[in-house]
């Protein structure tokens, strides 16, 4: 640790880095700050400007009523960091303690965060996806661009992929009473990240919406017209439709590539750290000057069996970035375990969907209050006869209660804790589709006990 030899001096002068100047490198910045952390502080980033939210990319952005720069992230406390945005980060030297940018210049470190996220996946097809009208979403700039191709009032809109992203901008079409199609490739929309039963549900209310739902099918082809812009897809069944908007909503790709040669465990789920945030290295063992927050994590969860758990959820990064910053600067006898139980929300064809706990984990489910048609219930889901998680569908106000029933390892399926316990309510199985599904699904993903996916080749430095 340079001249901080102590964790006192650590505190006082040391260099910390935060790679990724988003959600969760933002929130860790604050926290740092408010653990007294005085010494240097830079952020660096490959986007330009403020920090900004996500979630609202996907919804209030595209009805025109949030305009992008209305998306900036509050700011909790002033961070004093040197920002260095607009260059990716390209590399990191764990034996030199540097962070290199793709400009040539780099950042040495005492210790560092990354909190890179996730990009958007692009439709494979590299001249289909420079077609113009084609979009994905995960940025300020994408979001714009969608927003302006709705509002010029597009003819009709294809949405690749029913997870939450895609159902949410379907929802935003039928909003502004334009014409959709949603093709999905697995059986139903949500199902990836919520299981057969409640993929059904979903894929009613779309229909009742008036989107034009086709599932079981492949989009093999993004046609264009002569000057370039798109106007018809292929459907894997034969079939066609025209469209002069399409957006790609295919799940996400972790942003680990700039650590390849890095020596930490990093793979197509993430960079696995442990539940303190930090990193481990290839073989298994933990670093201590490396931590990792947000969706670019993967980390073992005791409610779920010590498995590693990769999410993409808003509360996951803020609650991660307060656990790595608060051990960042603490000895090992203070430091925290993240061990919140995962939460996430969407807004879709007028109904508030919650849920909490890893609903990829379990292999029962059952309605417990309330009503499907009515579109205002509560599902819980079940792993060997204990509640993992639990979504609600405009029902948000119970959802703590399963929460404490999934943190206490309460015996599946738990009583109806309301009077409205739907009268044949009895659990049926949870039925996730492959994983290839899920990965373009599932806002959250149990991926097993490896803490790297990739092949390894071990390599003794000691003894
Ligand atoms: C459209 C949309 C809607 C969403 N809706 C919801 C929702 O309703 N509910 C919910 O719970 N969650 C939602 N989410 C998820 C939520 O926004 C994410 O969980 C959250 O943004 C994660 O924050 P993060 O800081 O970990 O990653 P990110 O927000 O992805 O930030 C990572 C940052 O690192 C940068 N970066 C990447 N590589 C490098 C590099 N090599 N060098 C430097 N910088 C780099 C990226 O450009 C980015 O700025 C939504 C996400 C999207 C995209």
């Amino acid at each position: 640790m340079s001249s901080a030899h102590t964790l006192q001096g650590f505190k006082r002068d040391g260099r910390i880095a935060i790679v990724g100047a988003s959600l969760a490198g933002l929130r860790a910045a604050e926290a740092l700050r408010g653990e007294g952390f005085t010494g240097s502080l830079t952020m660096i980033g490959d986007e330009l400007g403020e920090p900004y939210d996500r979630p609202p990319l996907s919804k209030q952005v595209l009805t025109g009523w949030v305009p992008t720069d209305g998306t900036k992230l509050p700011r909790r406390r002033d961070i004093d960091a040197q920002w260095l945005l607009g260059v990716p980060a390209s590399g990191l030297d764990l034996a030199t303690n540097h962070v290199h940018l793709a400009d040539g210049n780099e950042v040495a470190f005492d210790r560092v965060l990354i909190s890179t996220g996730v990009r958007a996946r692009p439709w494979p097809v590299e001249a289909e996806a420079s077609l113009d009208g084609v979009f994905v979403v995960r940025t300020r700039g994408d979001a714009d661009g969608l927003q302006q191709a709705l509002a010029a009032g597009p003819s009709r809109v294809l949405i690749i992929g029913a997870g939450f992203t895609g159902s949410e901008i379907a929802s935003i079409c039928r909003e502004r009473d334009i014409s959709v199609t949603v093709a999905e490739l697995g059986p139903a929309p949500l199902v990836g990240a919520l299981g057969a039963m409640i993929g059904d549900v979903a894929a009613d209310m779309q229909r009742a919406h008036g989107v034009d739902l086709r599932c079981g099918v492949k989009v093999t082809q993004l046609e264009g017209d002569a000057q370039g812009r798109l106007c018809r897809a292929h459907f894997s069944d034969g079939s066609t439709v025209d469209a002069d908007v399409a957006v790609v909503a295919l799940g996400g790709i972790r942003n680990t590539d700039w650590l390849q040669d890095s020596g930490l465990a990093v793979g197509v789920w993430g960079i696995a750290c442990d539940s303190g945030c930090r990193a481990f290295d290839l073989n298994g063992l933990v670093t201590d000057d490396v931590f990792v927050a947000g969706d670019v994590a993967r980390c073992p969860h005791p409610v779920y069996e010590y498995r590693f758990i990769s999410l993409e959820h808003w509360a996951n990064a803020v609650e991660q970035a307060d656990i790595a910053a608060h051990n960042m600067v603490n000895a090992q006898a203070d430091r925290w375990p993240h061990l919140a139980i995962p939460a996430f929300w969407s807004i879709q064809f007028g109904v508030n969907i919650k849920s909490v706990g890893v609903p990829t984990f379990a292999d029962e489910v059952v309605v417990t209050q309330g009503s499907v048609p009515d579109h205002r219930f509560v599902a819980a889901y079940g792993y060997q006869g204990r509640v993992t998680a639990a979504v609600s569908f405009n029902n948000a106000k119970w959802l703590d209660h399963y929460r404490k029933l999934i943190e206490t390892a309460a015996p599946f399926p738990p009583p109806c804790p309301t009077p409205d316990q739907p009268v044949d309510a009895k659990p049926v199985p949870v039925d996730f589709p492959g994983p290839v599904l899920l990965s373009q699904g599932a806002t959250v993903v149990v991926t097993g006990h490896d803490p790297s996916e990739r092949h390894v080749t071990a390599v003794r430095t000691h003894r």
